[in-house]
């Protein structure tokens, strides 16, 4: 139920301090936590949980899942080359889970299968050098559907909280990949930690007044396992007070336990969340497809973040989601034909607050940015 996301572990100097982190693997792995996420981009991540794992003689006793950079891959050697590392950083000679790292539409996936991506599992499989293979995500719901039925996936990662109910794979993406048998990992249950620091006084308040005894991180967790959708929740645990906590919450936690009053708490928390937000937009999607592309609740949410969050984080939302899939969906594509305020439930003059949102996303250093990227990512891959 609880999974150890390796991503945020403390730093002593530059690098990973090892011994801090092997005393909150050690506690949640004699509290039943035996999945550990990692990935090749995380710095030093690979390395020292490979050799925590070895030095405590663990590792038949837990699962590995780690990444494929897959932006980084433009032939088949590559794959080959990125693996053998990743399994020597591990001290392993299998990965239990091994996921296409962050695509976020069908077109990176298709990439890789140009490269032969198939057939390379497939003896990677068949060796048992990798045991399950999955992707993880970050585009929008469409994308995701995509995915997920163009191979037979044994698992998949998605971004997935109270706040994003809507956004990214979503409940929609949710819902699909569990009607095909298919386990959901999920990540960012906390929302990179917004959902406990960055919430408003209100909402606080909000929760202390219900007369459950949670604590924030708590409420965000127990709505996640009350879906029984919902296989795993990831957290980047880096206290051995917060894998105690978190520990005690998986415990106790299941499916179909929340109330209506405990539904009513996390509308209410969410809504004086959504009133610090540029754009009322709940995601609804009614306003969709664009003719012109543009991802209109995809441009909201990262403009909301921005506020919400931080300026860069709603910059880089947007660039990674909307600006570096294989078709841009910019709020600039737009041309304002209207089609799609004729179905906004909450009458948001799209047009209008398009225009504003593309313009505060994208400073010039974040265009050049992102046209850079693109042409890195999408230059000519190669099978050979
Ligand atoms: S007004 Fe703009 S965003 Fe709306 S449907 Fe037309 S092109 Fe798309
Ligand atoms: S219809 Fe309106 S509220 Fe719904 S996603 Fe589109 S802009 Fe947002």
């Amino acid at each position: 139920m609880l999974g150890f996301g390796c991503m945020r572990f403390s730093k002593k100097g530059n690098s990973i301090d090892i011994d801090k982190a092997e005393k909150e693997i050690m506690e949640a792995f004699r509290a039943g936590v035996n999945y550990f996420d990692t990935a090749y981009i995380y710095s030093g991540s690979e390395a020292a949980v490979g050799e925590i794992f070895e030095r405590n003689g663990i590792r038949d006793q837990i699962k590995i899942a780690t990444k494929l950079p897959q932006y980084l891959v433009s032939n088949n050697a590559a794959l080959e080359k990125y693996f053998k590392e990743q399994l020597s950083r591990l001290r392993t000679d299998h990965v239990d889970y091994y996921l296409m790292h962050h695509l976020t539409d069908i077109a990176m996936w298709e990439k890789l299968k140009n490269v032969g991506v198939l057939d390379w599992i497939e003896e990677k499989k068949k060796s048992g050098a990798i045991r399950n293979i999955g992707f993880s995500y970050h585009g929008n719901t469409d994308g995701f559907q995509k995915i997920l039925n163009d191979y037979d996936w044994d698992m998949c990662q998605i971004q997935y909280n109270y706040f994003d109910e809507f956004s990214q794979a979503g409940v929609d993406g949710l819902k699909a990949a569990a009607a095909k048998g298919i386990p959901v990992v999920i990540m960012e249950p906390l929302r990179g930690g917004k959902l406990v620091g960055m919430l408003p006084d209100s909402a606080k308040k909000i929760m202390k007044e219900s007369g459950r005894d949670w604590t924030p991180a708590e409420w965000s967790f127990r709505w996640l396992y009350n879906q029984p959708e919902v296989t795993v929740v990831l957290s980047g645990m880096n206290s051995v007070e917060m894998v105690q906590e978190n520990c005690r919450t998986a415990s106790d936690a299941g499916a179909g336990q929340f109330t209506e009053e405990d539904f009513e708490v996390i509308r209410k928390v969410t809504e004086e969340i959504r009133a610090q937000e540029k754009v009322g937009c709940t995601g609804c999607r009614y306003c969709m497809p664009c003719p012109k592309g543009v991802d209109i609740p995809g441009t909201f949410r990262c403009y909301n973040a921005m506020y919400i969050e931080s300026k860069n984080e709603g910059r880089f939302q947007y660039a990674q989601t909307v600006g570096l899939t294989k078709e841009p969906a910019f709020a600039s594509q737009c041309i304002e034909c209207g089609k799609c305020e004729m179905h906004c439930p909450q009458n948001i003059p799209i047009r209008e607050k398009l225009k504003e949102a593309d313009k505060a996303l994208r400073p010039l250093p974040f265009k050049i940015g992102i046209n850079v990227a693109r042409k890195f990512m999408f230059r000519k891959s190669e099978k050979k």
